[in-house]
Formats: C-alpha cells, sequence, structure tokens
C-alpha cells in the first residue's frame, strides 16, 4: 500500500462539517470542526494558523472558543504557540478553552511559557481544562465525549517506550456523531466509540502489518473504520 490520503479531507452533513488540512506523523496534524456558526480547532499541529487563516478569515479566527488537543506531541500541539500568540496580536476578545487529557504537560508547558511572556498583555481569557475524567459536556450545541486510547513514546534509548495521556473524542451534533481517535494503537474503547459513527476518523500510523503498540496499521484501522456509516483514514506515514 501507498496510499497516501489526499489532505485536505472533508466532510459535512447540513450545518456539521469537519476539515482535515493535515495529518502525517512527526509532521503535523490540523482539524476543523463547524457545527453551525461555531468553529473547534482539534489538535492544532504546525501550520495550522496558515490554514484557518485561508479557510475561515481573521473574524471567524478571533471568535474560536474551544480548542480540543488528542495528546501532546508535537505534530498535534506544535501550533498552539502560534495560535496563542496570534489571538494576542490580533486583540482576541472572546475566551478561549483547551481541552486536554489529565497529564499532558506540554500544553501546560505551552500555556505556562505564553503567560509568562506576554502576562500583562494578554487582553482574552484563556481556560485550561484538563479532562480529568471521560463524562460527555456541552459546548455550543455539541455534545463532546472525550475517551482514553492507548498511545506511547521512545525513551531516550529509542527502544523502551512509555504510556502518555492520550484521549479520542467524539463531538455529535443534530444525531450525527463524528469520532476522532487520535493516535492510538488498537483499543477496545476506540472501538466502541467509532461504531456506528457517522464518520470515524481513524489513524493508520504503523507502516508494517505487524500490530504496534504506539500506532495502528491499515488493517487494524479499516477493521474499526468499517464499523462507521463513512470513515478516513489518517496520520498514514509519507
Ligand atoms: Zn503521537
Amino acid at each position: 500500500m501507498k496510499n497516501f490520503p489526499k489532505y485536505p479531507l472533508y466532510w459535512r452533513k447540513n450545518d456539521f462539517s469537519i476539515k482535515i488540512f493535515c495529518s502525517i506523523p512527526n509532521i503535523a496534524t490540523g482539524i476543523l470542526l463547524k457545527a453551525g456558526q461555531s468553529y473547534f480547532i482539534i489538535d492544532p499541529g504546525d501550520g495550522i494558523l496558515r490554514d484557518l487563516n485561508k479557510e475561515v478569515g481573521i473574524k471567524s479566527l478571533l471568535e474560536i472558543s474551544d480548542v480540543f488537543i488528542s495528546h501532546g506531541h508535537h505534530d498535534h500541539v506544535g501550533g498552539v504557540w502560534s495560535l496563542l500568540t496570534y489571538w494576542r496580536v490580533m486583540n482576541k476578545k472572546t475566551p478561549l478553552s483547551i481541552y486536554f487529557p489529565k497529564g499532558c504537560v506540554e500544553i501546560k508547558s505551552i500555556y505556562n511559557a505564553f503567560n509568562k511572556v506576554y502576562s500583562k498583555t494578554i487582553g482574552y481569557k484563556i481556560n485550561l481544562e484538563e479532562l480529568t475524567h471521560t463524562n460527555s459536556f456541552k459546548r455550543k450545541s455539541v455534545l463532546i465525549k472525550p475517551f482514553p486510547v492507548i498511545h506511547k513514546e521512545f525513551l531516550r534509548d529509542g527502544i523502551k517506550t512509555r504510556n502518555i495521556p492520550s484521549f479520542g473524542y467524539t463531538f455529535t451534533y443534530r444525531r450525527k456523531k463524528i469520532c476522532y481517535g487520535g493516535d492510538t494503537a488498537y483499543c477496545n474503547s476506540l472501538v466502541v466509540n467509532a461504531k456506528g459513527s457517522d464518520l470515524a476518523i481513524i489513524e493508520a500510523g504503523h507502516d508494517e502489518n505487524t500490530p504496534s503498540e504506539m500506532h495502528m496499521t491499515l488493517s487494524e484501522a479499516k477493521i474499526i473504520g468499517e464499523t462507521a456509516k463513512e470513515y478516513f483514514l489518517v496520520h498514514v506515514p509519507e
């Protein structure tokens, strides 16, 4: 197989849509969800500001209220500093919430550094929503359900690994459900949450046909994707 997804990937049902600008492992992810007139950002990797500026323009960009982070790897959070700083420079007024799994030190560290540098000149409120539970909650008529997935990173020796806090999310709006799995090995929580969803966004980040503890193979990802009404396979190594 070398069937790379061709970005951007776009899916829409009525006024509920999602655009995946990019999802390339170790490079960048960038996803925009739109429900009615509300925009949510998911996993803002490097390049997200450029893509959002082109897609929604300055006015809508300044009104974005919610950012969802699956985990702290650079290809999922590399654009957070740019966004926070852009909003400061462009004089964002409305509050911002950033949701991330408990223990995701990257988001806290980026926020702390940003706050340290610009504390006296930030004109908008930032709520760090460290998710310590997986209960559903509502934002702008969208029901959000975080769920834990299994993801790891290598230690310095490049052989040993450790688990990292990592979530997938489902987003439900007007009875349509999108399941975004984030980065994960094959796991039951993803199987359960992807099943029956209107769109499942499933990573296939492991490029061999032997199962991995970190990412899914293409065949594992397809098995899960096919339980949804439609699916995208993303995060395929290029
Ligand atoms: Zn990752």
